[in-house]
């Protein structure tokens, strides 16, 4: 059987609040599959619906190519790992571990051979005896994923199984769950909030926002070429400039940013103005006599192999521009006039709807 998950048009509501609005995305066997998106987004109530612990109000689930609205969560072919870790505290690791194999009558011997593979998976056999209490947040959840992955399911839904943890430990922990993500081919439906983490560890995220999908792409195209202002805002850092469009009498496109200055750009449809969301490692920063828009440096922080400058430009506005060390052999100083000056084909462009306008 296909372990893809197909979500079709699936609709959640509480009372008259629309949680999950007619969500379709299909996640592929074997993919890590990301839902991200700000608090109250709809992406636990999404993955719920999938594990089976919130009913569906509208729409279809399919794993593989069988609809399982109706079938209960203990009988989906699901692991889940949850933020609280939820294992049992008066268990050892081993019991903790082997409880799922008990329930479903695995025999003994194989019990012993299944846990001591999964422990091994999550390097956590030498603490077998140990009771959650004597462990500490990033074994705890070792445990939770020795626990989930040990009974071989087809999907692997995990909310937020790092978010308890210390920044360094996190990045530690996300290594270790793609790598056995990646051994095991399972196919992975992962929230978060947190879009480094998502970055780093997904195939393809779908960026959430008030029950919608605003964008399903893989990192690197969701960074590079965002398809709206809220997605361009919410991975990274973007610095949006409202700029003119100038069209000349043959029909070629330019923008025109501050200072004067025109790029060609080809765009969608017919617009007078747009919105330019750049990255700060987008800009080049010239001399004053060089190219671009016009600016004063207002602050700077010097981060090692690159220095992060606060720029204001001639309306006030404040942008982010960086600069490698590789590049470029002293750090600009407070006050320096400089321009910026960008490659157009670099950029994103937005209507004034913060809908993608860039062909
Ligand atoms: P977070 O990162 O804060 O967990 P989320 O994106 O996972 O956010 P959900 O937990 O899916 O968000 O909740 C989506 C929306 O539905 C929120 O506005 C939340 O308040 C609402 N909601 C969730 N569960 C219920 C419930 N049982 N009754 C009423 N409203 C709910």
């Amino acid at each position: 059987m296909s372990h893809s998950v197909k979500v079709c048009n699936v609709v959640k509501k509480y009372g008259d609040f629309v949680a999950v609005d007619k969500i379709s995305c299909e996640i592929r066997e074997g993919e890590f599959f990301t839902l991200l998106g700000p608090s109250g987004c709809g992406k636990t109530t999404l993955l719920r619906m999938i594990a089976g612990f919130n009913s569906i109000d509208d729409g279809e689930i399919y794993f593989g190519d069988k609809v399982i609205n109706q079938i209960e969560a203990h009988k989906r072919d699901i692991g889940m790992v949850f933020q609280n870790y939820a294992i049992f505290p008066h268990m050892t690791v081993y019991d903790n571990v082997a409880y799922g194999l008990k329930a479903r009558k695995v025999p003994k011997d194989q019990i012993e051979v299944k846990v001591m593979e999964a422990l091994d998976l999550v390097q956590i056999k030498n603490l077998k005896d140990r009771k959650p209490s004597e462990l500490s947040g990033g074994q705890q959840q070792r445990v939770a994923l020795a626990r989930a992955i040990v009974i071989k399911p087809g999907v692997l839904l995990m909310d937020e199984p790092l978010s308890n943890l210390d920044a360094k430990l996190r990045v530690q922990m996300r290594t270790i769950i793609k790598k056995l993500q990646k051994d095991l081919g399972i196919t992975t439906v992962y929230v978060t909030h947190d879009q480094e983490e998502a970055l780093a560890i997904s195939d393809r995220i779908a960026i959430m926002k008030s029950g919608k999908i605003m964008q399903l792409d893989t990192p690197a195209d969701i960074y590079k070429r965002p398809r709206n202002t809220f997605v361009a805002g919410f991975i990274g850092t973007s610095n949006f400039l409202d700029v003119q469009v100038r069209y000349d009498d043959k029909m070629n496109t330019f923008i025109k940013a501050e200072g004067g200055l025109e790029y060609p750009v080809k765009l969608k449809r017919k617009l007078e103005t747009a919105v330019l969301s750049i990255r700060p490692e987008q800009f080049i920063i010239n001399g004053p006599d060089g190219r671009g828009i016009p600016g004063e440096i207002q602050m700077y922080t010097f981060l090692g192999d690159f220095a992060n400058y606060e720029i204001k430009l001639p309306g006030g506005q404040v942008v982010e521009a960086n600069e490698y060390t590789k590049d470029i052999d002293f750090v600009r100083a407070i006050g320096d006039r400089i321009r910026l000056d960008f490659d157009p084909e670099k950029i994103s462009l937005f209507d004034q709807e913060g809908t993608e306008a860039y062909l």
